[in-house]
């Protein structure tokens, strides 16, 4: 069921991972280190048949720790073609570790910097091109300078699109589009007032198609589907927003939500929209049961883009409540044997790292031997730990509990910790034993 999953795999994101788990930086230039970002606004010009793009990043940060004039952030492959630091000429230095601006002027702990970045190239990942479309996937530092593996500091984003006449657009918030006259040129200004982390940061371009399933939600289709197909594929979309709203006593956390359909095996969340490949959907045709990948991500909504983990040794407080979550509409949806077949799925991809010897609590901050390994622990393990905390409460305490979590951290980050005293607070119970066998490495 998710062997398309693995397909989808790119081993560049076990490399990042082993990197962000394994590996020490000097202090200075761990990306995002004595600064948190505020506010980024880029601009982007994709040239769809080169596969290439152009863009500006104007990153607004905040000095935390002490005054300083090197800023780092994740590592960046496409060519700089020039950086300030308010307005002045920085200078550029970049490695397989960080993208480094140096000020010629020191920034004062308290004050604010606005960083401007200028690039254009070939993105080596993070960006999916086709015939007459372009979407990016995971890796939003690949076409924008940001902070990959840093969740926990949340940014505003406004993201401008500069396409040509016929293409549409896709990304975080809301839209507005300026048509200069006498130009073949179309800017979208995508704006979110939520701060989100980097990594939900996306965009897509093409001449798609939209479907609405209702006045929040549509379908944006890259692929042949007919829309009556698309509505077939995605009709499930509502009931699954009323029944995750129940469950968290969040209304769904943006204003509206679009499934970008792509023509191959994406699952990937971004911060208001997720991308879906129409090899994950279309076996919901086939076995109705096999509906997760729209109900995972629609989960992030809450779990991962909206109550964020702090830290990627955190990462199960996204994933393995969305898995979680997902055995839950099953069984909502599809009935108890759902949800079973759920469990004894994460039993075995938890079994099989331990037979590898991986017998790892869910903060364990790796490294991992692979990503199929992390997401055993991080997802199938995390899944199987909300089972145990639901049997151990039972039904009415845990989904209070959840409640309590979700609306005290919703647009905030988290750590195993915050999650734990929410639901000891909210169920009066001690849990420390619970999560002494499941969550903490010591
Ligand atoms: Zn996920």
């Amino acid at each position: 069921m998710r062997k398309g999953i693995y397909r989808s795999i790119k081993h560049a994101m076990i490399l990042a991972f082993a990197l962000s788990f394994g590996q020490k930086l000097a202090a200075q230039t761990v990306p995002g280190s004595g600064f948190d970002a505020i506010d980024y606004a880029i601009t982007i010009t994709p040239d769809i048949p080169n596969k290439s793009l152009s863009g500006e990043s104007v990153i607004t940060v905040e000095v935390t720790d002490k005054a300083q004039s090197e800023f780092a952030f994740s590592a960046f492959d496409l060519p700089i073609e020039r950086a300030t630091v308010n307005g002045q000429k920085a200078r550029i230095q970049c490695d397989k570790t960080a993208l480094m601006i140096v000020s010629p002027k020191p920034i004062k702990k308290g004050a604010t910097a606005r960083i401007s970045i200028s690039y254009q190239g070939r993105p080596k990942q993070g960006v999916i091109f086709g015939a007459d479309y372009a979407y990016s996937d995971y890796f939003a530092c690949s076409w924008t300078p940001c902070l990959q593996d840093k969740p926990g500091d949340k940014a505003k984003v406004a993201i401008s699109i500069i396409a040509k006449a016929g293409q549409d657009t896709q990304s975080i918030g809301t839209v507005n589009v300026l048509r200069p006259q006498g130009s073949s040129l179309v800017q979208y200004n995508w704006t979110s007032a939520t701060p989100y982390s980097n990594y939900l940061f996306s965009f897509a371009v093409g001449r798609y198609n939209r479907v609405a399933l209702s006045p929040r939600l549509d379908v944006a289709n890259l692929t042949q589907q007919t829309p009556d197909q698309v509505r077939a594929l995605f009709g499930t979309t509502p009931d699954m927003v009323a029944f995750f709203e129940e469950r968290s006593g969040v209304p769904m956390p943006v204003g509206h939500y679009t499934q970008l359909l792509t023509p191959g095996d994406d699952a990937q969340e971004a911060a208001t929209y997720s991308t879906m490949g129409q090899n994950q959907i279309t076996p919901i045709l086939k076995d109705p049961t096999d509906d997760w990948v729209i109900a995972h991500e629609l989960a992030h909504l809450w779990w991962g883009n909206g109550v964020t983990c702090e830290s990627w040794d955190q990462f199960w407080l996204n994933e393995g409540i969305t898995s979680f979550m997902v055995a839950a509409w099953k069984e909502h949806r599809h009935g108890r044997a759902a949800y079973d077949a759920e469990m004894d799925h994460a039993r075995d991809r938890v079994k099989r790292a331990v037979d590898r010897g991986y017998d790892k609590p869910l903060t364990f901050a790796g490294p991992y031997p692979s990503l199929g390994t992390r997401r055993a622990i991080q997802y199938s393990k995390g899944a199987l730990f909300m089972d145990a905390l639901r049997r151990e409460l039972g039904d009415g305490p845990f989904w209070q509990a959840l409640r309590t979590y979700t609306r005290q951290y919703m647009g905030k980050t988290v750590n195993s910790r915050d999650f734990q005293r929410a639901f000891e607070v909210s169920s009066g119970r001690d849990l420390s034993a619970l999560f002494k066998a499941w969550v903490y490495t010591a």
